[in-house]
């Protein structure tokens, strides 16, 4: 699995969306990847401070921009990573 491949499915894996089978794999780069480990961290503050707001869930429009800004991040950072394991 790469790092792009892992990115895509990041936020399934923390929302428990994937087989143990994809589960394993993510696990198993996480463990060899710093870079993967780092955005994992970030990716589950995150969601964790989302979870923390009170009242109304985020807007969907806030919800998408946060996701770009991410995506876009990762890409910015780890541009040079990409696809080639
Ligand atoms: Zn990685």
């Amino acid at each position: 699995m790469t790092c792009r491949q892992l990115f895509k499915r990041l936020s399934e894996f923390l929302d428990g969306e994937l087989s143990a089978d994809v589960c394993a794999h993510i696990r198993a780069h996480l463990e060899e990847c710093a870079p993967c480990r780092a955005f994992l961290r970030t990716l589950e503050a995150t969601v964790r401070l989302c979870d923390q707001l009170p009242a109304a869930p985020l807007p969907d429009e806030i919800r998408r921009d946060v996701r770009e800004r991410l995506r876009a991040e990762w890409r910015r950072r780890f541009a040079c990573a990409e696809d080639s394991a």
